[in-house]
């Protein structure tokens, strides 16, 4: 499979399209961005790291029975992956209280989600990804009601397979995002499950271990994130 022409560049990883119309290369940058891409730095091994992660995790679900893009790692930087219609919706799924969720709700961070909540954002940076509904994504067309029946479904089943993994390694999953997309009309997982997009704590000390290290400026963010591969018992390259 060869490489062709940049497809999109987003906040932290740019696409390319190849010579075959089914994948694409995904180029995990070091870039780092936090509130809507208004605050962005480039963080040393973070591509690398979060590229290793991400296919570490898609293995874990593809695994367990989810239908994933991830096809195979191509260097310390890229991967290749199924080229899906990205669904412009993002589900998120909280077992603690944290982030947006306290600041809309007033609730006190930390606290436990029994349930767990599952939310919808739009994805659209310019209008802040605003919180959105089940009526709206099939009202306005952003996916069928049965596909986002699936997405939810599966956003769950991620979050079963996901809170053992991470618990084994002395970890909490506080909370998460997916993104879906179509293949062949099939719903399948797209983009990435890395801590740039979820939130872990040290299940003893709480200790922030994901992206919350770099929007509230704590430091050691890939430190952290090293550290979450590490005890996941990933090896990362050097
Ligand atoms: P953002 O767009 O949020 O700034 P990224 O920098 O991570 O995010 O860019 C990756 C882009 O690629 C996102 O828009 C994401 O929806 C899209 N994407 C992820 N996986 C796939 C895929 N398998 N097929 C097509 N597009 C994808
Ligand atoms: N998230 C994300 N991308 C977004 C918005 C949220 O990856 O554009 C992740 C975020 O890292 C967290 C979860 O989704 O793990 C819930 O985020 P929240 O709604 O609390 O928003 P935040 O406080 O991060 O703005």
């Amino acid at each position: 499979m060869e490489k062709r022409a940049e497809l999109y560049a987003g906040k932290a990883k740019t696409v390319y399209l190849t010579d075959d119309p089914d994948f694409l290369i995904l180029h995990f940058r070091d870039d780092t961005s936090a509130f809507d891409g208004q605050r962005i730095e480039q963080l040393a091994r973070k591509g690398l790291v979060n590229n290793h992660f991400n296919a570490f995790i898609m293995g874990k679900l593809r695994d367990a029975g989810i239908p994933v893009h991830f096809e195979k790692l191509l260097s310390n930087n890229e991967a290749q992956v199924k080229k899906l219609d990205m669904i412009p919706v993002e589900c998120v799924v909280r077992n603690i209280a944290a982030g947006s969720l306290c600041r809309r709700l007033g609730v006190t961070e930390g606290i436990e989600l029994n349930p767990p909540t599952f939310e919808l954002f739009l994805k659209n940076d310019a209008l802040h990804d605003p919180m959105i509904n089940e009526s709206h994504v099939e009202t306005f067309g952003w996916a069928k009601a049965e596909h986002m029946a699936q997405m939810k479904a599966l956003t769950y089943k991620v979050n079963d397979v996901l809170k053992k993994l991470f618990l084994d390694g002395g970890m909490l999953l506080v909370d998460y995002k997916l993104e879906f997309g179509l293949f062949k009309d099939q719903v399948v997982l797209g983009d990435e499950f890395s801590p740039d997009g979820c939130r872990l704590w040290d299940a003893e000390t709480r200790k922030k271990l994901d992206k919350d290290r770099f929007r509230q400026g704590l430091g050691g963010v890939v430190e952290a994130y090293e550290e979450v591969a590490t005890r996941l018992g990933m090896q990362l390259p050097a």
